[in-house]
């Protein structure tokens, strides 16, 4: 097996053959990375940008059960996600998805038919669960709640109508990028040779050619099977491949626009049976408000923004719902991701790839995989390298990842013995001693300065930036604060960050990129 390495920018020394290639770096082509480098082949995975760029970085953070699914009466693709999030959970990242308490409010407005219906889906979501063998210690059963109950889970909803409410539970990672992350360095220590700043500029069966950003320079590698895992940019690499995107917004509040708010709050839309909003408490104390269905046509641009009208939208949707609802001054922090969905050729009509994963082969014998979700990461890998390994005949073994935990999983009771501080072992799990004692190494720093945080709303440390220098391929300012922390989510937050961020990069005496 080749040696471990560290996700690297730039392409400085890379192979000039591989068995194969993959593009792009979000949880997609992570995990493509990973699947195939534990089968035994050889992997040069790279990012135009940075690890989780695009839209992984802009999801609502759920580790899904399926149970929209089984409304839609799909019931492989909900069975699929409900036993990839226990492995999610039990095996592979219990150190960064931790069971969420899902409150949907059962108020006078609320129909007793609807009522009846939501309960009825927390009750086949709970089948799901134990169909796909994950205990009731780790996803507890769905519980009925009375008015008392329920205004002492979730305090700021309005208490004169509320007549009880209806508890289920479903997985929530600590952050979304934090994943990807986590499963392109696990990549990386079997022998993946993972690189950011690599833009791919074009790309058959048999190579690819790309360049670095950090140079200039381009280079040519051989493979013997190459990987599009671009997301909404797919079809740059894959004309066949059509997308037409839709936008989704989440807000971001601090938590005190709904003070106590510790579990997730589901307000049903009016007029629906199916739409609702959410209320998401975060780990790091902030509520993130979604989520928006926007069609956005047009050119992919590298960010997505807000519109006004979904912020508009997001915060009348929740109003009823609570005493004092949140308002546009509460609102200090907003993002939006792209769903892909795949245009059905010769007709307007789109097929929604959020639901189910596709894997296709272009006529350059470019294999593409798209769609599905952060929650079935796993299996959309297994079934690309299944695919990939038949058709370009590569002598590989079996799929391991179901049973490979990724680096800093353990068991609840090692992530207690952890000596760590709760925040990097929340982040990283059981290497939270790592990255205390390489920031220290690299530093020279104590613990106290390493481990202070800037202010009391923005708990960053020195400790985490140093070693996402050091063992995450994080580049400038951007890298750490956007994708290896998740502190420019509220400018404010980033502006309070950014000197930590800058002397990081300093103390690793790196020169300090403007952005
Ligand atoms: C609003 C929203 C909410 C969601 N919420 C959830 C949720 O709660 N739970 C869940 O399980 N799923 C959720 N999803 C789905 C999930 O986020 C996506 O399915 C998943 O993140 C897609 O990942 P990806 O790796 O395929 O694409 P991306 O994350 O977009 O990654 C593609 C990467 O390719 C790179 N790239 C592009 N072109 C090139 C090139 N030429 N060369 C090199 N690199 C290139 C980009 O820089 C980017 O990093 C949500 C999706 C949306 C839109």
């Amino acid at each position: 097996m080749p040696a471990a390495r560290p996700v690297t920018p730039g392409l400085a020394g890379i192979p000039d053959e591989v068995d194969v290639v993959v593009v792009g770096l979000g949880i997609t082509g992570a995990g493509v990375a990973l699947d195939a480098v534990t089968r035994g082949l050889s992997v040069l995975a790279v990012d135009a940008h940075d690890l989780a760029f695009g839209t992984s970085r802009w999801s609502s953070k759920l580790v899904h059960g399926g149970l929209r699914y089984l409304a839609q009466g799909r019931l492989a693709i909900a069975r699929e996600s409900a036993v990839e999030r226990g492995i999610l959970m039990d095996v592979t990242a219990p150190h960064l998805v931790h069971p969420l308490p899902m409150l949907t409010p059962v108020d006078d407005a609320m129909s007793r038919s609807r009522a009846a219906l939501t309960w009825s889906g927390l009750h086949a979501g709970d089948l799901l669960r134990r169909t796909a063998h994950t205990s009731a210690r780790t996803l507890p059963r769905p519980r009925r709640l009375n008015a008392t109950e329920t205004l002492s889970l979730a305090p700021a909803l309005r208490a004169d109508t509320l007549r009880g409410g209806l508890l289920g539970w479903d997985g929530q990672l600590e952050d979304d990028a934090r994943l990807v992350v986590t499963v392109a360095r696990t990549a990386a220590s079997y022998g993946a040779d993972v690189r950011t700043r690599a833009p791919v500029t074009s790309a058959t069966g048999t190579g690819v050619e790309l360049r670095d950003e950090l140079t200039g320079a381009t280079y040519a590698v051989r493979a013997r099977a190459v990987v599009n895992a671009t997301g909404v940019w797919a079809g740059d690499l894959d004309d066949r491949v059509r997308l037409r995107p839709s936008r989704g917004t989440h807000l971001v509040l601090r938590g005190s626009a709904l003070p106590h708010t510790r579990v997730a709050v589901v307000v049903p839309l009016p007029g629906s049976a199916s739409r609702f909003a959410m209320v998401l408490p975060q780990p790091d104390g902030t509520l993130h408000l979604g989520l928006t269905d926007v069609p956005a046509a047009g050119p992919v641009p590298d960010v997505p923004t807000p519109s006004e009208q979904e912020v508009d939208f997001l915060l009348d949707a929740v109003s009823s719902a609570f005493t004092t609802p949140p308002v546009r001054a509460d609102v200090v922090g907003a993002y939006a991701g792209l769903r892909p969905l795949l245009e059905v050729a010769g007709t307007d009509a789109t097929a929604d790839l959020s639901r189910r994963h596709a894997v296709l082969t272009s006529r350059t014998g470019v294999t593409t995989v798209v769609g599905g979700k952060l929650t079935t990461y796993r299996r959309m890998a297994e079934d690309t390298l299944d695919a990939v390994v038949a058709s370009a005949r590569l002598a590989a073994g079996p799929c391991r990842t179901a049973s490979l935990p990724l680096l800093g999983a353990g068991t609840p009771e090692q992530l207690r013995a952890c000596a760590a501080p709760a925040r990097l072992v929340r982040r990283f799990g059981t290497d939270g001693d790592l990255v205390l004692a390489t920031a220290r190494g690299a530093t020279g720093l104590d613990d106290a300065e390493l481990l202070a945080p800037p202010s009391e709303e923005v708990p960053v440390t020195l400790a985490e930036l140093v070693f996402a220098l050091t063992h995450e391929g994080a580049h400038d300012v951007d890298d750490l604060l956007e994708r290896r922390t998740r502190v420019g989510l509220v400018a404010a937050d980033r502006a309070v960050a950014e000197p930590l961020a800058r002397r990081a990069l300093a103390l690793l005496s790196r020169a300090t990129p403007a952005g």
